[in-house]
Parts: C-alpha cells; sequence; structure tokens
C-alpha cells in the first residue's frame, strides 16, 4: 500500500514508499509457510527443528510451528518451537537453533519468523509497520554464511507493547523509545559482538537488523559509523517495519545482494538485543532461493484503496455467514489437505485428489499410496463468483478446477491476482491461506495464485 493512501485518507504527512499488507486471506502462519517452502526449495533433504518466531500468532494457545511443519510434511518427530512475546524473537529463535544444532539435537534447523501487527488508523504506526515472513536455515554444512561471534543480553525497558486486549501497537514517546531503546541496547550488542570476533566496526559491510523507522535506523547508522550502502532502508521503503521478523527479512536481502567474504551483522531489539557476526561464503549464491527478497518486493500488487487494507485487517466488521466446519473431517483429512497429498493407484499410477476408495481410471478399490502432490499447474476451467459468502462483491472470486503437475486434478479458490485474467489454461501457483476463521478457528488450505516470477510458467510440461 502506497503511504500516501493512508495519508490521504486522515491528513498529515506520507512517509516515504510503500508498506506490505498481508492479504485478507493471510496471517502470520500463512506468511511463514510461504516463506519456508521458498527457503526450502533449494534444500534437499530438509530439516528436523522447526522454530516460529511471531508476536502476531493467529493463536495464543495452540502452537503455530506445529501446523507450519505438517504443512512442510516433516516427520512427527521434528522438534517444534513457537517464539513469542517480544519484537526480538525473530533472533532468539535463531539462537535457539543455532544452541540445538551445536548441542547436537537438530541437524538442521528451520527459522521462520513472520509479524502481522496492527497499526493504529490516522497514527504514524499505520503507516510505519509491514506484513512479512522471512526463513533462514540453520545447520553445519554447505553454509552460505558462517557464524563469527555473537552476544545475547536483556534490558528491561518500557518500549512498543501490546496486552492480549490490545489490538493496536501501544508506545510512549517514539524518540526516547527510539533512543534509549532501540538505539543503545542494539549499538552496544553490535560493539561487543564485533569486539568477541576480533573485528573493527569498519569492517562490517552489511547490517541486517531491527528498523522501527528511517530516523531509527539512521540514527544506529551514526552510532555504527556504518556507510549508507551498509543499512537496509529498501526495506522500510517497501515493506515497512516488520516486527520480529525484519532482522530475518534482512538477512535474507543481505545474503542475496552481498559477495564471498563480506561480513554481515544480524541483530535484533526487543528489551535487549541479540546480534550474530557473519561472514558470507561462496556458497551463497548456490543457495538462493527460486523467489529474492527482490523479486517478491518487485512483484507485489498495489493496493486499490485505503478501505482494502480496513478489510484485510478486519477492521471494519462485515459480518460474514459461519460456514460449517468439524473438527472430525479436519483430523480425517488432515494427510491429505496440510502437507497436500493425493492417492496414487498402484494398478495404474493414476494420481486422483481426494484420494478415493476406487481409482477413476482403472477401477481398483483401496489400492492407492498417498503421493505429495504439485504446487503448480494449469487452469482446466474456471467461474467467476461475484456472490462470495452472502456477499455480492464488485472484484469476483474466481473458483478453478487445476489439473496439477505431476497428476491430480484439484479445486481451488484464487487467492491474489487480477481476475479477470484467469483464462483456460493459464499457470498458477499454489500459496497456502486462511480460508476463514468460524468460532474463532483458523482454518487454512491451499489457493491458487498467478505465478509471483514471470519464469514460474517456465516449468510448464516439465
Ligand atoms: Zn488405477
Amino acid at each position: 500500500m502506497p503511504r500516501s493512501l493512508a495519508a490521504a485518507a486522515w491528513g498529515g504527512s506520507a512517509a516515504p514508499g510503500e508498506r506490505a499488507v498481508a492479504g485478507a486471506d493471510e496471517d502470520s502462519l500463512t506468511m511463514a509457510v510461504s516463506a519456508a517452502l521458498n527457503a526450502l526449495g533449494s534444500l534437499p533433504g530438509g530439516v528436523d527443528a522447526v522454530f516460529f518466531a511471531s508476536t502476531s500468532s493467529p493463536y495464543q494457545e495452540k502452537q503455530a510451528a506445529a501446523t507450519i511443519a505438517k504443512v512442510l510434511d516433516l516427520p512427527e518427530s521434528a522438534a517444534t518451537t513457537d517464539v513469542a512475546g517480544s519484537l526480538r524473537a525473530g533472533t532468539d529463535a535463531i539462537r535457539l537453533a543455532l544452541d540445538a544444532v551445536r548441542a547436537g539435537s537438530a541437524e538442521r534447523a528451520l527459522v521462520v519468523a513472520a509479524d502481522m501487527r496492527v497499526g493504529e488508523p490516522a497514527t504514524p504506526w499505520e503507516q510505519l509497520v509491514g506484513d512479512a515472513a522471512a526463513a533462514v536455515v540453520v545447520g553445519r554444512d554447505d553454509l552460505a554464511a558462517t557464524l563469527l561471534a555473537e552476544s545475547h543480553g536483556y534490558r528491561e525497558f518500557l518500549g512498543p507493547w501490546r496486552r492480549p486486549a490490545d489490538l493496536y501497537v501501544q508506545s510512549f514517546e517514539g524518540k526516547v523509545e527510539s533512543k534509549l531503546g532501540y538505539e543503545e541496547q542494539l549499538a552496544a550488542a553490535v560493539r561487543a559482538t564485533a569486539a568477541q570476533a576480533g573485528l573493527d566496526l569498519a569492517q562490517v559491510d552489511r547490517l541486517a537488523v531491527s528498523a522501527p523507522d528511517r530516523a531509527g535506523l539512521r540514527n544506529l547508522g551514526r552510532r555504527l559509523k556504518a556507510s549508507d550502502q551498509a543499512l537496509d532502508y529498501l526495506l522500510l521503503d517497501t515493506v515497512g517495519s516488520a516486527g520480529a521478523a525484519h532482522p530475518l527479512l534482512s538477512l535474507c536481502h543481505v545474503l542475496e545482494e552481498s559477495a564471498t567474504g563480506e561480513v554481515a551483522v544480524v541483530a535484533g531489539y526487543g528489551e535487549g538485543a541479540d546480534a550474530f557476526i557473519l561472514r558470507v561464503t561462496d556458497r551463497a549464491t548456490a543457495r538462493r532461493p527460486k523467489a529474492s527478497v527482490a523479486d517478491l518486493i518487485e512483484t507485489g500488487e498495489l493496493l486499490h484503496s485505503y478501505e482494502e487494507l480496513l478489510e484485510a485487517r478486519n477492521l471494519i466488521k462485515l459480518d460474514p455467514p459461519e460456514p460449517k466446519v468439524s473438527a472430525v473431517q479436519y483430523a480425517r483429512d488432515i494427510e491429505m489437505e496440510l502437507p497436500l497429498k493425493g492417492g496414487r493407484c498402484r494398478a495404474c499410477a493414476t494420481v486422483q485428489f481426494p484420494a478415493w476408495r476406487i481409482c477413476r481410471s482403472c477401477g481398483a478399490e483401496d489400492s492407492h499410496d498417498l503421493v505429495p502432490l504439485g504446487r503448480a499447474g494449469t487452469v482446466f476451467t474456471f467461474v467467476l463468483d461475484h456472490l462470495d459468502r452472502g456477499r455480492y462483491l464488485e472484484r469476483p472470486v474466481p473458483r478453478l478446477v487445476v489439473d496439477l503437475d505431476g497428476g491430480g486434478r484439484i479445486f481451488l479458490e484464487m487467492s491474489d491476482g487480477d481476475p479477470y485474467s484467469v483464462a483456460v489454461g493459464s499457470r498458477v501457483e499454489l500459496t497456502f491461506r486462511r480460508m476463514h476463521g468460524p468460532h474463532g478457528y483458523g482454518n487454512y488450505y491451499w489457493k491458487a495464485e498467478p505465478p509471483r516470477l514471470s519464469n514460474g510458467a517456465a516449468g510448464k510440461g516439465s
């Protein structure tokens, strides 16, 4: 969303650039799944631990890391942990993952951080915060970056906060919080870590750090005598301040742009600070995911109006009808629906979704194996639904029948993209989204979206 839309709605000045707004069918969990799938795409062998970090998990009681692990189809022996309650949760999760790998309780740990904090309308927070997720894998070998030193510490401080009943981020005077909290504590942690690594601050090429706003990041840079190129302003100008996910997102961005041998600092702030110093290896290019941070920023879809932000964040109540859900059905179908698996006939290899007892091709009975389905496909047919959940929509929801790559035909709703661009034969990719939240329970499933990258169609027929 261009920040000027919020300024135009309420008056006042607009901060430069845009902020990222998660769609109405997204939350921290679905964004985390997208980031994790992007991160793991190029990593054979998977992971045996998942740390999910967020201050805005869809649940206070119910672990999001377990849902994420299930969608990733990890074995149930994988260790799953939610880290919450602080903007430092993202770098806390990196520390926990490093400790787990060093102690030998995990071979390879996925750290995924996501945040969707809500800024109060008509305040600067509404323009500053951005919704985002980022994922990194911590392991022992074949690394994009190696750890040189780290330091951690807490400092009790009254900065931004949210109590369980608070919908919006609360804060005192921003300048004081930034100066005595963010800048002072983060700068001290970075200095201590550099000293531990035997490095002069001038030897640090990149800073991937928490950033509340442009002024805070600039002041931190001055304290650390960092060059402008070392600071990641692009994220603030396009995504916004992404809460617990910000240092990880900046790390991913920095790893995409750094040359071999460069030194990067990753640091997170929140009631104290964590700092890590890394050296980029010659494996960084090979470890890059399919979609880079720069790609995703470039291919984002612009909101058409400020009202879409209010609707996406559920700040206007529209009384949708409550669809029926069933805990029995959820338990029965979880193996098919979360990791997205279909049945492959043992007799004739036909793939079906859902996995029916009878093969529609050869009639074999109870003779299938559950297999992972392709995450991209081609539109077989579709309708544009103007009547969605009892509401007549100006922008219809496309409902698609998709032939998945590798077999299986599936009925999916379309999420992002121009509904009028859908055609028979269009390529789509699958994305994990929230369907609805009846009875306060989040129901997640797959939807389709147009390929984010132009090379998304390159895999057609392969
Ligand atoms: Zn068959």
